[in-house]
């Protein structure tokens, strides 16, 4: 096939049969979240390059490599937003949602836009489902979000995921620590990649999450931030661990984790599914205290977390997890004649705004054909309306997977339906 006639590398396209999956996981997710007191934001797709530029990171791989910029036709550069943190930050902060009532509780769920390199789980255009909290020190704060994420995990029917976290420390702590690493990584110098070499000075920090394999195999033998951590942020890692705790949720702390975003501060945490290949965290998130004032707003804390759609669904249909399946047509009614094709519009006009999903031919096809196409779609009930049918006022309904017909009237057809949907259901459940 032509490559324009194929989505873009890197692209998905999310098919009924699938999409329905999709729609189930986002419903729940919401739903879960509005438990904990989060509303949903929605927040444009593009952003001024320099939001992303600033607040991820110039010396983040997102930054470096991965954005899609581009000047628009006023000459403005504009970036596909790579996640959703910034321009939710930019958002609250334009419209002074963070000069309310605080914490401000926001999720969302977007589409997200990297340049990587395509494989299972990881895609140019991918979607996440996201939370922001916003006026929360507390390390019960930090235990809130990871407790909401765990719920939503659970919730959605992922089984065999572990949670690391780790404290990265404030900027304080991190002068120190910054110090130690340039001194580890001078002294490997030569064994770095040139973005890294970059890195060294600027933000060594950043080496820490390098893909490159040399680069990870002498960052294994760095010195990890939780050994410099100062006083405050010390104590504030033992609440969210007691806090958790006291949550119910298990976690490992991992000193490696720094997470590859510059926002961030103190807590950093990522869930792991051992179901999945290479591509396994499906949740990453932590504390940002100092983006909101660093973006032109007030001195709030905040942190939030994201996740993967992909990765989860990759996950659920990996461990065989029960998702919901397309709805069925409810009764598909098939017509011989025009009288017939007229009856059956009104008869499916009524039926539908009874609440069923029904079917009619709008192809002018023949009896036989209508009846492969009722079968194709996988309809639960058919009809076949003639002359006959119209005069008495009378049909027979055809169950489609047991073969048994049933006589009805066609002025309470929703009622009949009703009924034999239900009867069913209980056939099923003895
Ligand atoms: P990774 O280390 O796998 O590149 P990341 O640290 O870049 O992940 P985040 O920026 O924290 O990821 O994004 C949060 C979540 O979004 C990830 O945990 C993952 O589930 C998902 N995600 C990130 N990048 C991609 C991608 N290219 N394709 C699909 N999902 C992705
Ligand atoms: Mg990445």
């Amino acid at each position: 096939m032509a490559e324009i006639n194929r989505a873009v590398k890197g692209t998905n396209d999310i098919l009924p049969g699938l999409s329905e999956k999709y729609a189930y996981l986002e419903s729940k997710m919401f739903e879960t979240a509005s438990l904990y007191g989060f509303r949903e934001i929605r927040v444009p797709t593009f952003e001024h390059t320099e939001v992303f530029v600033k607040n991820v990171g110039d010396t983040t791989d997102i930054v470096q490599k991965e954005m899609y910029t581009f000047l628009d036709k006023g000459g403005r550069s504009i970036t596909l937003r790579p996640e959703l943190t910034a321009g939710t930050v930019r958002s609250v902060i334009e419209h002074g949602l963070v000069n309310g009532a605080l914490p401000l509780k926001v999720c969302y769920l977007g589409g997200c836009y990297r340049y990587e390199k395509p494989q299972a789980g990881r895609l140019r255009e991918f979607h996440q489902f996201g939370v922001e909290c916003f006026g929360a020190a507390s390390p019960a704060a930090d235990a809130e979000i990871i407790s909401l994420a765990k719920q939503i995990l659970c919730e959605i029917g992922i089984k065999n995921i572990a949670l690391y976290i780790n404290s990265i420390g404030c900027s304080e702590c991190r002068k120190e620590y910054s110090k130690a690493l340039k001194e580890y990584f001078r002294a490997n110098i030569d064994s770095l990649c040139d973005t890294c070499k970059d890195r060294l000075e600027r933000n060594p920090m950043r080496i820490l999450d390098c893909k490159n394999p040399d680069c990870a195999k002498i960052a294994a033998g760095a010195p990890v931030v939780i050994d410099y951590l100062c006083d405050d942020c010390r104590e504030h890692f033992e609440g969210v661990k007691a806090h958790l705790n006291a949550a119910g949720v298990d976690f490992t702390v991992n000193p490696k984790i720094v997470r590859g975003l510059d926002y961030y501060t103190r807590t950093v945490f990522e869930f792991v599914s051992n179901d999945i290949g290479a591509q396994s965290t499906v949740c990453g998130g932590g504390r940002y205290d100092g983006l909101v004032k660093s973006m032109g707003g007030p001195d709030v804390p905040a942190l939030g977390f994201a996740m993967g759609m992909e990765r989860l669904v990759l996950t659920l249909q990996n461990t065989g997890a029960d998702l919901p399946e397309a709805d069925r047509c409810d009764l598909f009614i098939a017509t011989l004649g025009e009288k017939a094709a007229m009856k059956a519009t009104s008869l499916c006009a009524a039926l539908r705004a009874d609440g069923f999903e029904a079917g009619v031919d709008i192809c002018g096809r023949g009896l036989k054909a209508q009846m492969k196409y009722a079968d194709k779609i996988g309809a639960l009930y058919t009809i076949v309306l003639g002359d006959n049918e119209i005069d008495s006022g009378k049909a027979k309904i055809k169950d489609m997977e047991t073969g048994i017909e049933t006589e009805i009237n066609l002025d309470n057809l929703s009622d009949s339906l009703m009924e034999l949907k239900l009867n069913s259901a209980y056939a099923e459940n003895e």
